[in-house]
């Protein structure tokens, strides 16, 4: 199972479907390097889910927030 909503339990059994069910809000990155950023998601039930992205390479698109 790659990810459960804590609210309403909907169960996202790979990233892909993860993807596919919920809607992006936006991407937290931890400066200064952007080491870590986490892509946040909103499921069906408006709780925000988080999902850790890979290093930036193909994300340039995606406007960081910051934190
Ligand atoms: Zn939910």
């Amino acid at each position: 199972m790659y990810k459960v909503c804590k609210k309403c339990g909907q169960k996202f059994e790979t990233e892909d479907i993860f993807l596919a069910k919920t809607k992006f809000v936006g991407v937290q990155s931890f400066a200064p390097y952007n080491l870590l950023s986490l892509e946040l998601r909103d499921c069906s039930c408006n709780t925000t889910l988080a999902r850790r992205l890979p290093i930036l390479n193909n994300n340039k698109n995606l406007k960081p927030l910051l934190v």
